[in-house]
C-alpha cells in the first residue's frame, strides 16, 4: 500500500474523512501525539488499527469525539465527568466511561468502560467533524516504539501500512493524554499527561496517581490500565536514570559514560540544555531547559527515537521532579529505562570505577 503524506488542507481533510467512513485508517495530528484513527463503530476498521501497529488485542483504544452529544447511546457519562469536560475539553484529558454494547468490544478489549477524549488540535477536530463518527485512535507508532510527535515519525513506523498521514507539524504537548478513572471514591490518574494532577485537584479535590506510574507493576499486580503491562517507549539501548545533586549528577554521568565507552559500548547522555556544555565530550542529547519541563515533554519522544537511529547501546539520563507535567515526563522516561535508577553519590563513592 502506498502511504500518502499530505498537508491538512480542506480538500485533504475531506479525503481523510472519506477514508475513515470507508473503514480505512488515517494518521492525524493531535495536541498530544499523532493518532492512528478508524471509525470506532466499525469493528473491522478498528481491528485494522491493531494489525497496523502490531498492538496486543488486550490493550484498549481511546475513542475521540468532537462534540459530547456524540456520546449519546454509547456511554453513561459519570456525574463527576461533566465538570471535567467543561473545564478541560477540548484538550489532553481522557476520561473512562461505562459503555453500552454499541461500542464494539474490540475498541475496549472487552472492558466495560471506554476511554473518551475530545482533542483540541484544529486538524483533529476538523477530521472528526467531517468523519461524522467517533474515531478510535491510539498513538500512530508501531507497538513498543516511542509515540510519534511529527509526521516523519509516523512515516518511519507506518510507511506502506496505512493509506494516509495528515502532516500538522510537531505536536504541542508531545506526550499522550492524561487517562483518568472516576470509578472509585477518589479519582485516579492511570496515565499522567498534559492535564496535570494539580489542575484536576483544583476541580475535584484529592486525586490519586496509580502506583505503576512511577514504578514497575509488582508481580501478580493487576494493571488498572492495560497499557501499563507492556514495555513501552523503550529504545534498543539501555537507559539508566541518574539522580542526585546537580554537580554530583554531572560528575557521575561523565564517569559512567567514560566507563561504558572504554568498555567498547556506544554511549551517550540525555541532559538539560544548561548541562550540554559541561557534558560536551559525552555525546549530550538536549532534553530542553531544566526550567521548562513542558519543553522536555515536547522533545522526549523525538530524543528517544534518535537513540535508536544513532545505534546507542548505553544511555545515562538526568531526571526532573515528578510534579506538574514532570510527572508525565518521568512516567515515560522511567518506563523507557525500565525504572533503572542510580544515585549519583553512590556512583561517585564507588572507587572500582576507573576514573
Ligand atoms: P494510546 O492509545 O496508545 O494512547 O493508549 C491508550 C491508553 O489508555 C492505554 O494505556 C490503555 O491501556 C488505556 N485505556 C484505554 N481504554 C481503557 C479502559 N477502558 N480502561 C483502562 N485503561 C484504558
Ligand atoms: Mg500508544
Amino acid at each position: 500500500m502506498q502511504t500518502e503524506l499530505l498537508t491538512p488542507t480542506g480538500e485533504h481533510i475531506a479525503q481523510a474523512a472519506a477514508l475513515i467512513r470507508d473503514g480505512q485508517l488515517v494518521a492525524f495530528p493531535t495536541e498530544t501525539v499523532y493518532g492512528l484513527g478508524a471509525n470506532a463503530l466499525d469493528a473491522d476498521a478498528v481491528r485494522a488499527i491493531f494489525a497496523a501497529k502490531g498492538r496486543p488485542a488486550d490493550n484498549p483504544l481511546i475513542m475521540h469525539i468532537c462534540d459530547p452529544a456524540q456520546l449519546d447511546g454509547l456511554v453513561t457519562v459519570p456525574g463527576r465527568a461533566r465538570a471535567l469536560m467543561d473545564a478541560f475539553w477540548p484538550g489532553p484529558l481522557t476520561i473512562l466511561m461505562p459503555r453500552t454494547d454499541r461500542v464494539p468490544d474490540v475498541v475496549t478489549a472487552g472492558l466495560s468502560t471506554v476511554a473518551v477524549r475530545f482533542p483540541s488540535h484544529p486538524v483533529a477536530r476538523a477530521l472528526l467533524v467531517e468523519s461524522r463518527v467517533p474515531v478510535a485512535a491510539p498513538s500512530a507508532n508501531r507497538s513498543g516504539r516511542p509515540s510519534p510527535t511529527t509526521a516523519a515519525h509516523v512515516l518511519e513506523d507506518m510507511d506502506g501500512r496505512i493509506p494516509m498521514i495528515l502532516d500538522g507539524g510537531p505536536c504541542e504537548v508531545g506526550l499522550e493524554s492524561t487517562v483518568l478513572d472516576l470509578s472509585g471514591d477518589v479519582p485516579c490518574i492511570l496515565r499522567p499527561g498534559g492535564v496535570t494532577k494539580g489542575m484536576l485537584e483544583e476541580l475535584l479535590g484529592p486525586v490519586e496517581v496509580a502506583p505503576s506510574v512511577l514504578k514497575p507493576l509488582a508481580e501478580g499486580e493487576v494493571a488498572r490500565s492495560p497499557g501499563m503491562r507492556y514495555r513501552h517507549y523503550a529504545p534498543k539501548g539501555s537507559i539508566t536514570l541518574v539522580s542526585g545533586a546537580e554537580e554530583d549528577v554531572l560528575r557521575a554521568m561523565r564517569r559512567l559514560w567514560q566507563d561504558a565507552s572504554r568498555g567498547g559500548q556506544r554511549a551517550c547522555v540525555l541532559c538539560f540544555r544548561e548541562h550540554t556544555d559541561a557534558l560536551r565530550d559525552c555525546r549530550p542529547h538536549d532534553l530542553g531547559s531544566m526550567r521548562d519541563p513542558s519543553e522536555t515533554a515536547e522533545r522526549l519522544f523525538d530524543t528517544l527515537r534518535r537513540l535508536d537511529a544513532e545505534g546507542m547501546d548505553v544511555i545515562y539520563s538526568e531526571v526532573l521532579p515528578a510534579e506538574g507535567i514532570g510527572l508525565a515526563v518521568m512516567n515515560r522516561l522511567g518506563r523507557a529505562a525500565s525504572f533503572r535508577t542510580v544515585r549519583a553519590a553512590d556512583v561517585l563513592s564507588d572507587n572500582s570505577g576507573s576514573v
